[in-house]
C-alpha cells in the first residue's frame, strides 16, 4: 500500500490498493492487468501507450475490495455517500454512460405510464428518446431565443400557469415531473429555486445540468444550481450532469442525484435497469476524483475556478478591445455577447432594460449569463456578413476546436484547462482569420480542407467570395430569423412521441424528400446539430410554413450549393440525389 494513495477518496484509494497488489484471477476481464496484450506486437503497443494501470484498474466486479455497484456497498457505496455529502443530496448514483443515460434513468424514476410531463423544448435529445420509450404526454415549455439565435431561457410565465399549458395540449392528468436543462447550451442560467417553487405541485423537478458541474460548487453560482435548491413538502429535485464534461472525468462519466423523497428500493432497481454489471471502475474513480477536486479547489479558496474565471474575462475584455478599436476605425471585428460592465466573480443578469442580450420580453430576476460560456458574434447583414461555420473551420485547420455555431455566432468554453497561453493562441488565430481575409487569399489558401471537398467548384475563388456566397443563401433564406423564432408556434402533436414511434416500430412509415414535404406527421425526432435541440419531436405535424421546416431548408440547400458546409441533422439521411429524406407515418 502506497503512503500517497492514503489521501485518495475511498473508491479511488481501494482500487488503487486492489491495482497495485497482485493477484491471480480466474475471472473476467481476461486481459488480466494486460498481460493478454503482451503476446501480441499490437497488444504491446496499445498496452504500451495507454499505459499499464489502467489495465490493473479494470477489474471484475467480483473483486470484493472495491464492494458493489448493484447493491451499493463497501467502497463504492461509502463512495455514493461521499459524493451525496458533496453534493448536498439525499442520493447520489454515479453513471457510467453519461447524461444521456442519467437522463432516462432519473425520468424512469420519476414518472409511470399515462402520465403528463413538462418539457423543455430545449432538451438534449435523451429526453426526447425517454419520450419515445415511456407512455407518457408531453407538453412543452418554449424557451426565448434571441436574433442571433442564441438559446434563452423558458420565461417564467410559463412556469406560473401550467393549467394554461395543459389546456393548449388538451392534457387531462396534472403534470408529475418537469425537466429543465440548466443552463441553456448557450450558458444562460435559471434561478433555480424560483422554478421549484413556481412548480411546488410538480412532484419531480429536474435540472439537466450537464454543462455545469462546477455550479453545484461555486458562491457566484448560489442561485443558479439545482443542488443548492431545497424542495417543497411532497417534491423532489432530481439532477444530472456529465462530469466529464467540464469537471474532469473520463468521457461517458455522469452522476445523477436525488434530493427530497424517493424510494430506495425502486431507485436501485431502476439503476440497475441503466447500468452495466461490468463497471469500468477508472471511470468509477474519475466521478468521484472530479467531485473530490472540486470540493477542494472550493475549500482552498478556489485556486483552480477562479484562474479560470480571470481567464474567460481576459478573453471577453481583449476581443472587445479589439472590436471597439475596429469599429472606431469603420472596420469589422468578432465582437462578444455579454453586458457592458463585467462584474468580477458573478453571474450576469439580463436585465430587462438591458438590450445588449437581445431577448424583448425577459423579466428582472430570470435568466443570468455563465461568464465561462462565450459567445463571439460575427457581421450579420445582407451587405455584409460573415457566417461562423466560415471561421470555425478555420480555427479547426490552426487546430483549434470550439464547441459550436450558430449562423452568426461561435460558442467558447472556457474551462479549468483553458491556460491563458490557450486563450491568447485563439485570439491570434482570430487575428490571423481577419488578416487573411482582409487581404481576400484563395479559399485554397486559407481553408485547403474546404476546397479539397469540391476542388472545381472552389477553384480561383477567394475566401471574401465563398463568404458572401454563404451569407447570400443565409439571409436569402432568413436563416437568423427561421432559427429565432423556430420555437414560437410550435407543431402540433397529433400523436404522443411513444405513440408514433410505435409506427416507426411497426414499419408503418415511408420515407420522403425534406423539400416534397407539404403536410405530413414526423415519426422520428428531427435535430440540427450544432446546437443538438430537436426541431420536431416523433408525432409532430409538419407543414411546409413552419419556421423549423424552413430553417431545415435553408441549411440542407446552403449545403448543398456550398460544399465542406453542410449540417448535421439527426433524422434524415441523403438519398441518391442528394436530397435529405425522413420518415414520416404513412397514414
Ligand atoms: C451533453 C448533454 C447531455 C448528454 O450527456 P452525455 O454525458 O454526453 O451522455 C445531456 N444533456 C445536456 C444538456 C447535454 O448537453
Amino acid at each position: 500500500m502506497k503512503k500517497e494513495f492514503d489521501k485518495l477518496p475511498v473508491f479511488t484509494k481501494a482500487l488503487f490498493n486492489f491495482a497495485d497488489s497482485k493477484k491471480e484471477t480466474f475471472c473476467t476481464p481476461i486481459h488480466d492487468a494486460g498481460s493478454l496484450f503482451d503476446h501480441f506486437d499490437i497488444g504491446k503497443t496499445f498496452k504500451g501507450f495507454l499505459g499499464e494501470n489502467i489495465f490493473k484498474c479494470d477489474t471484475s466486479a467480483s473483486a470484493v475490495e472495491m464492494g458493489s455497484l448493484l447493491d451499493n456497498s463497501g467502497p463504492y457505496g461509502e463512495s455514493t455517500a461521499y459524493l451525496a455529502k458533496i453534493l448536498n443530496v439525499d442520493r447520489a448514483f454515479p453513471i457510467l454512460n453519461g447524461t444521456s443515460t442519467a437522463n432516462k434513468f432519473v425520468a424512469d424514476l420519476s414518472v409511470s405510464g399515462g402520465d403528463t410531463v413538462l418539457v423543455d423544448r430545449n432538451c438534449h435529445k435523451s429526453i426526447a428518446h425517454f419520450l419515445m420509450g415511456n407512455d407518457v404526454k408531453p407538453l412543452y415549455f418554449t424557451p426565448a431565443r434571441n436574433s442571433y439565435g442564441v438559446l434563452g431561457t423558458i420565461p417564467y410565465t410559463e412556469f406560473e400557469d401550467i393549467d394554461g399549458l395543459m389546456k393548449k395540449y388538451g392534457a387531462t392528468k396534472y403534470p408529475t415531473y418537469a425537466v429543465v436543462t440548466n443552463s441553456t447550451y448557450d450558458g444562460i442560467f435559471y434561478n433555480t429555486q424560483r422554478i421549484v417553487d413556481s412548480l411546488k405541485k410538480v412532484k419531480t423537478i429536474h435540472f439537466d445540468e450537464a454543462w455545469v458541474t462546477y455550479a453545484s460548487f461555486y458562491d457566484m453560482y448560489i442561485q443558479q444550481s439545482g443542488h443548492r435548491t431545497v424542495p417543497n413538502v411532497d417534491q423532489r429535485i432530481v439532477q444530472t450532469t456529465s462530469v466529464h464534461k467540464l469537471a474532469g472525468a473520463f468521457s461517458m462519466a455522469s452522476i445523477a442525484t436525488v434530493k427530497g423523497k424517493y424510494n430506495e428500493h425502486l431507485a436501485s432497481e431502476l439503476f440497475m435497469k441503466y447500468t452495466t454489471t461490468s463497471p469500468f471502475y477508472p471511470m468509477m474513480a474519475s466521478i468521484e476524483m472530479s467531485i473530490a477536486m472540486l470540493s477542494e479547489d472550493k475549500k482552498t479558496g478556489s485556486h483552480v475556478f477562479q484562474n479560470t474565471v480571470k481567464n474567460a474575462l481576459y478573453l471577453r475584455k481583449e476581443l472587445k478591445k479589439e472590436f471597439l478599436k475596429h469599429k472606431a476605425e469603420g472596420k469589422w471585428y468578432f465582437d462578444v455577447w455579454q453586458p457592458e460592465n463585467l462584474v468580477e466573480n458573478s453571474v450576469w443578469e439580463l436585465k430587462p432594460e438591458d438590450t445588449w442580450h437581445g431577448y424583448e420580453d425577459i423579466k428582472a430576476g430570470e435568466a443570468y449569463l455563465d461568464p465561462l460560456k462565450v459567445s463571439i458574434l460575427f457581421p450579420n447583414k445582407a451587405e455584409f456578413g460573415i457566417p461562423a461555420r466560415v471561421v470555425s473551420k478555420y480555427l479547426e485547420l490552426n487546430g483549434i476546436i470550439i464547441e459550436k455555431t450558430n449562423p452568426y455566432t461561435m460558442l467558447i468554453l472556457v474551462s479549468a484547462s483553458s491556460s491563458k497561453s490557450k486563450i491568447e493562441k485563439l485570439l491570434k488565430t482570430l487575428e490571423k482569420f481577419y488578416k487573411e481575409f482582409e487581404k481576400n487569399l484563395p479559399l485554397k489558401d486559407i481553408l485547403p480542407s474546404i476546397f479539397a471537398e469540391d476542388p472545381i467548384f472552389y477553384e480561383g475563388k477567394t475566401i471574401q467570395e465563398v463568404t458572401k456566397m454563404i451569407n447570400d443563401i443565409y439571409i436569402e433564406r432568413k436563416i437568423e430569423y427561421q432559427t429565432q423564432h423556430s420555437l414560437d408556434v410550435l407543431p402540433e402533436q397529433v400523436y404522443t412521441p411513444y405513440h408514433a414511434f410505435q409506427y416507426f416500430k411497426r414499419e408503418e412509415v415511408k420515407t420522403i424528400k425534406l423539400k416534397e414535404i407539404k403536410d405530413e406527421i414526423c415519426a422520428t425526432i428531427l435535430l440540427v446539430y450544432p446546437p443538438g435541440i430537436c426541431i420536431y419531436y416523433p408525432g409532430e405535424r409538419i407543414t411546409s410554413s413552419d419556421s423549423g421546416y424552413l430553417q431545415l431548408r435553408a441549411l440542407e440547400e446552403g449545403g448543398k450549393l456550398m460544399p465542406g458546409f453542410d449540417f448535421e441533422i439527426h433524422g434524415s439521411f441523403k438519398d441518391c440525389d442528394g436530397d435529405l429524406c425522413i420518415t414520416v407515418i404513412s397514414e
